[in-house]
């Protein structure tokens, strides 16, 4: 199963690909993790990155495609992945049409993981998310057992840099800019789920899996 998972910036996309990635026992991949372990470890990458990222911008689509499909072609994506993050843009989308086409394959669904916009400000301010591992935690609805701490893996738990206010007004732009289009790309094939996270990750997961079940995953 090669699914893909959209949402705005606070949304709870990583919260519910946690849950899909559970229950599923799917290979996740997000390119904001990837990206983040790559400014940790200062690679090239990661340091071209940076400078968009802190801006509340999309890494280019050059950079972001080719690290995509390097990963894709690794031996635990054979049986199919959850794309967290990527695509983002018309572009990257249509590049993965492609990739998936040289191999006589296709994207079987897209979950489009929705909440009030009120919500989003509040969610990404007081988020922490694990450099190691990707769990995000909330410092107030959600906080790790230990502070700074990953429950799951036992490394450090941070404040994205990325998560300051002003940072999170650009990435919601540009986010309906360039991200948002992709719902109709996708709707066009049929293929899009709705899954409402304004009450639970749970709730939102019910919904997916429904809606999975019934195309017979
Ligand atoms: P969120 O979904 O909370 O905005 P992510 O962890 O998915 O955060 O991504 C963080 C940042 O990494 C984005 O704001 C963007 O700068 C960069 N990024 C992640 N994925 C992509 C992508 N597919 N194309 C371009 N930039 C990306
Ligand atoms: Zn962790």
């Amino acid at each position: 199963m090669k699914l893909i998972l959209l949402g705005a910036p606070g949304s709870g996309k990583g919260t519910m690909a946690a849950v899909l990635k559970r229950e599923y026992k799917i290979t996740h991949i997000s390119t904001g993790d990837i990206f983040r372990a790559n400014i940790k470890e200062q690679t090239p990458l990661g340091i071209e990155a940076k400078k968009y990222i802190d801006q509340g911008a999309l890494v280019p689509d050059e950079l972001t495609i080719s690290m995509v499909e390097d990963r894709l072609s690794q031996d635990d994506c054979a049986n199919g992945y959850l794309l967290d993050g990527f695509p983002r843009t018309i572009a990257q989308a249509e590049k993965l049409d492609e990739m998936l086409a040289k191999s006589g394959s296709k994207i079987d669904a897209v979950i489009n993981v929705t909440v009030p916009a009120e919500v989003i400000m509040e969610r990404v301010v007081n988020r922490r998310v694990c450099l190691s591992c990707g769990e995000s935690y909330n410092v107030v609805s959600r906080p790790t057992k230990v502070e700074g701490v990953c429950d799951v893996c036992g490394k450090e738990v941070v404040h994205r840099d990325d998560d300051k206010p002003e940072t999170v007004k650009a990435r919601l732009e540009t986010y309906e800019k360039n991200t948002k289009p992709l719902i109709d790309f996708y709707a066009d094939k049929g293929i899009v789920i709705e899954a409402d996270n304004s009450q639970s990750p749970e709730h939102a997961f019910e919904q997916a899996s429904a809606a999975l079940a019934k195309m017979g995953f």
